[in-house]
């Protein structure tokens, strides 16, 4: 079935016109809301809301959360915006709802609180990809270079205390702009971010080579083919997908910049690349709009096996229990707090 754009726009005619693509998960949802109000888990939603009160706990989800998550938590964004949470709370345990590195990040900023991660084994492809001793061993090799290091915020506690400052995708340009001019730069982990900085920028940086699974799983191909299919939709991509998505794209941003973009963006549809918990947020903020996952070769479920980890039962458990909590070494806590903080005074 091929969509025009008066089925985009009308959104009476939405729910039924659309009901084939919803069904094969094309069109995954815009009547989300509509289909499965949470039924089941209120009681669960009410647990949950009463041990956060008990305990003085704030709850933080990423973007890239189930829904259920992202309705309960007291802040939902993207890692800027929570380290900012984090950094600005009184509550006396974050439960911190997204991967490991986050809650981490939480941690070496808060390391007199209880920090709960619901899943402990929510890791990342990309922060793996970098691990700190390879990362140590590199800037041996190459102590000639003398590299400024500059570590997007996907990576490990152990990497950012190799660091001098780090950056999310909403403020890498802004960091990289910022960094000593006389200084070669190291740009870690995700090279596809690291290029499309040097693009923006034109600074030239080295590149450490690590992606992300989940965004270089869309391509140039499964692109194309939904742009021919809603051709008045804009495409809005996540900058750590490949240049050959990023250059069909008319928006690449990070995922908070992608609530304003579409906000203020006439179009009454997108077509949105990355991760598939962002189309939740979406929905939510712009229900008069409709949200259509950028496809991979596969399907149209660019879900991150680690993001989708977390679950209201585990959030409750965690909440319950205060575990899995997440513990560091303090000088590794003490010198990875240097680059986050100059990340949040450059950014703020
Ligand atoms: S979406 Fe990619 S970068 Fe984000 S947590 Fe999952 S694997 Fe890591």
């Amino acid at each position: 079935m091929r969509s025009t754009r008066s089925d985009l726009v009308h959104e009476g005619n939405f729910v039924w016109s659309h009901r084939p693509l919803i069904e094969s998960g094309i069109l995954a949802s815009a009547a989300d809301s509509l289909d499965s109000m949470p039924t089941l888990g209120v009681d669960l939603v009410e647990e949950i809301l009463e041990l956060k009160r008990d305990r003085n706990a704030l709850i933080l989800a990423h973007n890239y959360q189930v829904k259920e998550i992202q309705d309960v938590a007291d802040y939902v964004g993207d890692s800027l915006g929570l380290s900012y949470q984090a950094a600005q709370t009184d509550a006396d345990v974050i439960a911190f709802c997204g991967v490991h590195f986050m809650a981490e990040t939480a941690k070496i900023l808060n390391p007199t609180k209880t920090v709960v991660l619901p899943d402990l084994d929510a890791g990342c492809s990309l922060s793996e990809s970098c691990p700190p001793d390879k990362l140590a061993a590199y800037l041996q090799q190459h102590a000639d270079k003398n590299y400024y290091v500059i570590a997007y915020i996907n990576c490990s506690a152990g990497v950012k205390a190799l660091s001098d400052v780090i950056c999310t995708s909403g403020n890498a340009m802004k960091i990289v702009n910022a960094a000593p001019q006389d200084r070669n730069i190291l740009f870690v982990p995700d090279e596809n971010l690291g290029s499309w900085v040097i693009e923006q920028t034109g600074r030239n940086m080295t590149l450490w080579r690590g992606n992300c699974y989940v965004h270089v799983e869309f391509t140039r191909e499964a692109i194309e083919r939904i742009k021919a299919e809603y051709p008045d939709a804009p495409v809005v991509a996540h900058p750590e997908c490949t240049y050959a998505v990023r250059i069909l794209a008319d928006e690449v941003c990070s995922t908070e910049k992608m609530i304003s973009y579409c906000r203020a963006h006439p179009s009454p549809a997108f077509v949105i690349v990355t991760e598939s918990g962002m189309l939740h947020r979406l929905r939510r903020e712009m229900p008069n709009k409709i949200f259509i996952p950028g496809p991979t070769d596969h399907c149209a479920c660019a879900d991150c096996r680690f993001m989708k980890m977390n679950t209201l039962e585990k959030l409750h458990a965690a909440l319950l229990n205060l575990q899995p909590e997440i513990i560091l070494p303090e000088p590794i806590r003490a010198r990875a707090e240097l680059p986050i903080r100059r990340m949040l005074e450059l950014s703020a």
